[in-house]
């Protein structure tokens, strides 16, 4: 039978990835974790990574671990990035949060086009991006517009709908390769394209899509990208995000944050701001070192894995958690949040109820399952093809047909926690 557990057990003997589940922290065996797109989980060289870079470097090499490797961080650890993402030398860096690398590109995106007065966006895209987005509107004195493409069904959104939003007074279209919410995958090289005939540029947040869905930035003539590390990139929590920016835009364009690590030549300490040649110059100020070095241990094992293999599994999982949905959720009064068809879906599936918050909340307090919940009905397995198994998606779903079943939600409130 395809819906039991020895099937599931079936497919992970055949899981060629499946030795790198040993290489992450598994503090409890039993946990379900099924978060692996919102919180990476803990590798153990990163533990040994972490604890000569406070013990040896910052213990011992006091303030020469500057020329020992932490000032080059932001370029060295970009270049690995970039290796997951399609991207030649000298264009991604390791730096900032995910939202002020978003700063810094629309503003530096919209100088390119100061004739044009609309940004393009989507329903789906979070709320963060969005957010930003709207600020750099008003710092620009409010003369931009921000469309949004929507999602009529909710969880996708139709490329002619998004393409009616795309015109001449276009200056950048940015959007979720991967949306937050229902995983929706959008074709990065074809929305691309047709943002540059209309003379639009394009930023892309790869927050949801690095590591696990293949990406070829260089290839399909991207102009900016950022991303986050804590996720798929297993990074730690609140780990530096990086940013792209395309080697032929580079000239052309200025940060908005004049900061010395962007500057020129910082250590001659002059007082006026010249910017640095090519990426550096989106760098703002010093670094969080301990963070930034705790990206690179799962950056060498995510490249070693390849981004093929790692969409491979992904679409397994994904297609697997759905079959699971369909035999024993669907019956359950769940309703699936998430496209059906893989090429339009990145690596997590949400499944919706009517009592979706309460039933995590039993997931997690009751059954020992740690999934996330997106309002207003969303739970959302995040797949993570290093360290998710088939055996996890099999139990992560039983569970939630046991918590509806066996009522284990009505014990909970429907009142939000701080963080869902
Ligand atoms: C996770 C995520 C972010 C997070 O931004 P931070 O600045 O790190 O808080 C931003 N955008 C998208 C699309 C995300 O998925």
């Amino acid at each position: 039978m395809r819906a039991d557990l020895d099937y599931a057990r079936q497919l992970d003997a055949h899981d060629d990835l499946a030795a790198y589940r040993d290489a992450f922290a598994h503090a409890d065996d039993e946990l379900i974790y099924m978060d692996g797109n919102s919180l990476g989980r803990l590798p153990h060289a990163t533990i040994e990574r972490l604890r000569a870079a406070v013990e040896q470097e910052w213990g011992g090499d006091l303030i020469r671990g500057w020329n020992h490797g932490w000032y080059e961080a932001p370029r060295r650890i970009g270049a690995k990035i970039a290796g997951l993402l399609g991207a030649g030398a000298g264009q991604v860096l390791a730096c900032d949060s995910t939202s002020v690398n978003l700063f810094k590109l629309i503003l530096a995106a919209l100088a390119l086009r100061p004739e044009r007065r609309a940004i393009v966006s989507d329903t789906l895209n979070f709320p963060s991006d969005l957010y930003v987005a709207q600020g750099c509107i008003e710092l620009l004195g409010g003369r931009h517009e921000l469309r949004l493409a929507p999602a009529a069904d909710g969880t996708t959104v139709d490329p002619a709908a998004l393409y009616e939003a795309i015109d001449q007074q276009t200056a950048l279209v940015t959007l979720s390769h991967v949306a937050f919410k229902s995983g929706f995958l959008y074709d990065m090289a074809a929305v691309t394209a047709r943002a540059h005939a209309a003379g639009a540029l394009v930023l892309w947040d790869l927050s949801h899509s690095a590591g696990v869905v293949p990406i070829e930035l260089d290839a399909w003539g991207v102009d900016f990208a950022v991303g986050c590390c804590y996720k798929y990139l297993n990074g730690g929590p609140g780990a530096p995000a990086y940013l792209y920016v395309r080697q032929e835009l580079q000239k052309a364009v200025r940060s908005p944050i004049w900061g010395w690590f962007g500057q020129q030549a910082p250590f001659a300490f002059g007082l006026d701001y010249q910017p640095a040649a090519g990426i550096d110059r989106f760098l703002s100020g010093t670094p969080p070192m301990l963070s930034l070095l705790a990206i690179e241990p799962a950056l060498d094992m995510l490249l070693e894995a390849g981004v093929e293999r790692m969409r491979r599994k992904s679409v397994q999982l994904t297609d697997y958690a759905i079959e699971l949905f369909d035999a024993v959720l669907a019956p359950a009064g769940y309703t699936l949040g998430t496209p059906r068809s893989a090429d339009q879906r990145g690596s997590h599936v949400s499944v919706r109820h009517p009592e979706g918050y309460r039933i995590n909340r039993a997931l997690i307090e009751a059954l020992n399952v740690l999934p996330d919940f997106r309002e207003p009905d969303n739970i959302r397995l995040g797949l993570a093809p290093l360290t998710t198994s088939f055996a996890d998606v099999w139990r992560a779903v039983e569970r939630l047909r046991r918590a509806v079943a066996e009522r284990h939600y009505e014990r909970f409130p429907a009142e939000r926690l701080a963080v869902t």
